[in-house]
C-alpha cells in the first residue's frame, strides 16, 4: 500500500511512499520504548536546550515548510508560513515553563510532607490531521516531549512530507534518536499499535469517527485518550453589536485555512434586526478575498486540501438548499472532483437539514436569525458539538454572561476564536475531551502521583 503526496490545486501526485510493515512500525516502536526509559531520566536544562534549538529550526525553515504545506494541502505560503512560526513560539513557550508546570506541587495534610509529581508516561502516539499539519503536531509534541514523554506520529496520509519534516526537525534540533518518530502508517496499524503494552497513551485530532475508534480501543487497554475533534462553532452577533468589525471578523472566521479549521465560525447566529446589513457585509468581505495558487504570495484562500472533501461539502450544502436553505452567494465547486470551493453564504438554516447538526469543514457560512439573546443562547447551544464560540456586543458585561452560558470549551467576547500557548484548548461534547496547550495540556500525559510521607 502506498501513501500519496497529492497537489490539490493542480491535481498531481507529487511523491508516493510505501506505507511501513508492522515489522518496521514495531521497531520503531521498540526504539521508541528504550528512548522513553532514557528520556524521562533527562534534565530540564537539556530538554529546554534542545526544544529551543527546534524552535529555531523551524524559524529558519519556515519557507521551505510552508512550500511544503501550500504543496500537499493547498495552504496559502503567507499562512504556511504564520503557522511555523506559531509553532516555533510554542516550542520557546512550552520550553521556558515546562520546568514550572510540572514541579512538584505541596499539599497540606496531616502528612509530615505531602506532595504531587509530575512523571512522564513513556510512549504517547499522535494521530493527526492534515489542516495544520505542524500546529497539531507541535502542539502534542512541545509539551509532551518537555514532560519526559517519547511521541509516535501517525499522520494523515495525505500530509506524508510535512510528517518527515516535523520528524526531521527534532532528529537535526538533537533530540535523542527515536524520542520523536513519524510512522507512515495507515489507520489500520493504529489499532495494533494502541493494543501494545509499549503504547502507554493517544491524542487524536480530527473527526469524531476516528476519535471514537481510537478511544473504544484505548478504553479497552486502559489507557488515557486526549480527543480534539470536530466543531460547529457558533459566532453570535447580538443587536448592539459592532455590526462593521462583526462582519468583517465573520468573514476572517470562516475562511481561516480556506474554512478547514476546526475552530472557524460556522454557524452566524444574528439578531433580526441586523440580519440583512450583516449578510451584505460578510458577502462583500467574503468576495473581496482573493484566491489562486496556494505558492502565490497574494493568495488569501487556496483550494481545499483534497478533491474529495470538495466533492462531499458539496453534496452536504446541496442536500441543506433542497431541504430549505436559502442561497445568498452562490459559489463551490466548478465541477466535481476539484477542490477548489469558492465561499458560499447560506441562510434560513433550520433542524431537518443536514447543515444544522453537521460540521461543514470549508468556506460555507451558515446564516441563523435569532429573535433575541436567549434564542441566540439556544441556537449556539443546540449543537453536538461544543469547541469554540464567539459573541459580540458593544456591552462587556453582557458578553461575559452570555459566554458563560454558552457550552463549548472557549468562548471569545468580540474576536474571533484563536488557539494560543498560554490558554487551554479542547472542546466539549462531541468536540472531545482533554486539554491541550497551557498548563493544563502538558499534564494531560503525566502520572500526576501522589506522594506521602508520614
Ligand atoms: P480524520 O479523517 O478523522 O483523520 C484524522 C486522523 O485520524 C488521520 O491521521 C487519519 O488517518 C486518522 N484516522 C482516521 N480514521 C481512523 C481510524 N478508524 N483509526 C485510527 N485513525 C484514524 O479527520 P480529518 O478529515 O483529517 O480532519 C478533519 C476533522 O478534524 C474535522 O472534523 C475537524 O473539525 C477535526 N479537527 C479538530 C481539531 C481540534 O483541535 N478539535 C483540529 C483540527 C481538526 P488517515 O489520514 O490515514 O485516514
Amino acid at each position: 500500500m502506498a501513501i500519496e503526496s497529492f497537489n490539490p490545486y493542480t491535481g498531481k501526485v507529487l511523491r508516493r511512499f510505501r506505507t511501513f510493515s508492522w515489522t518496521k512500525t514495531e521497531r520503531i516502536l521498540a526504539q521508541a520504548a528504550r528512548a522513553a526509559t532514557e528520556w524521562r531520566e533527562s534534565s530540564f536544562a537539556e530538554r529546554r536546550r534542545l526544544m529551543h534549538r527546534a524552535a529555531d529550526l523551524l524559524r529558519e525553515r519556515q519557507n521551505e515548510l510552508a512550500r511544503l504545506m501550500a504543496l500537499e494541502m493547498g495552504k496559502p505560503v503567507t499562512d504556511g508560513r504564520a503557522e511555523v512560526q506559531k509553532c516555533a513560539l510554542t516550542c520557546d513557550y512550552y520550553a521556558d515553563h515546562a520546568e514550572e508546570f510540572l514541579a512538584d506541587e505541596q499539599i497540606k495534610t496531616e502528612a509530615r510532607r505531602s506532595f504531587i509529581a509530575y512523571e512522564p508516561l513513556g510512549v504517547v502516539l499522535a494521530i493527526m490531521p492534515w489542516n495544520f499539519p505542524f500546529w497539531q503536531v507541535i502542539r502534542f509534541a512541545a509539551p509532551a516531549l518537555m514532560a519526559g514523554n517519547v511521541g509516535l506520529l501517525k499522520h494523515a496520509s495525505n500530509v506524508p512530507q510535512c510528517a518527515l519534516a516535523l520528524e526531521q526537525i527534532f532528529h537535526d534540533a538533537g533530540f535523542p534518536p527515536a524520542t520523536f518518530r513519524t510512522l507512515l502508517i495507515g489507520s489500520d496499524l493504529v489499532e495494533k499499535l494502541l493494543q501494545d503494552d509499549r503504547v502507554k497513551a493517544a491524542t487524536l485530532t480530527g473527526s469524531e469517527l476516528a476519535g471514537s475508534k481510537v478511544a473504544a480501543t484505548a478504553g479497552a487497554q486502559i489507557k488515557k485518550t486526549v480527543l480534539e475533534l470536530g466543531g460547529s462553532d457558533p459566532f453570535v452577533v447580538l443587536a448592539d453589536a459592532d455590526l462593521e468589525l462583526a462582519a468583517k471578523t465573520a468573514a476572517q472566521a470562516r475562511m481561516v485555512n480556506a474554512g478547514q479549521s476546526c475552530i472557524a465560525a460556522k454557524r452566524f447566529i444574528v439578531h433580526k434586526s441586523i440580519l440583512k446589513p450583516f449578510i451584505s457585509q460578510l458577502k462583500t468581505h467574503l468576495l473581496a478575498m482573493r484566491t489562486g495558487d496556494p505558492l502565490d504570495e497574494a493568495t488569501q484562500y487556496g483550494p481545499l486540501a483534497r478533491p474529495d472533501l470538495a466533492d462531499e461539502l458539496t453534496k452536504q450544502v446541496d442536500d441543506t438548499v433542497k431541504a430549505g436553505a436559502k442561497v445568498e452567494l452562490f459559489g463551490g465547486q466548478k465541477e466535481p472532483g476539484t477542490a477548489l470551493f469558492r465561499p458560499m453564504i447560506l441562510s434560513n438554516i433550520k433542524p431537518g437539514q443536514p447543515a444544522y447538526y453537521e460540521e461543514l469543514f470549508g468556506p460555507v457560512a451558515l446564516i441563523l436569525e435569532a429573535r433575541d439573546e436567549a434564542d441566540a443562547v439556544r441556537l449556539a447551544n443546540d449543537s453536538p458539538f461544543g469547541l469554540g464560540a464567539s459573541v459580540w456586543t458593544r456591552d462587556q458585561q453582557r458578553g461575559e454572561a452570555v459566554a458563560r452560558r454558552i457550552e463549548s470549551g472557549a468562548v471569545f467576547v468580540n474576536a474571533m476564536v484563536k488557539s494560543s500557548p498560554e490558554m487551554p484548548f479542547g472542546g466539549v461534547k462531541k468536540s472531545g475531551y482533554g486539554r491541550e496547550l497551557s498548563y493544563l495540556g502538558i499534564r494531560e500525559f503525566v502520572n500526576q502521583k501522589s506522594i506521602w510521607v508520614a
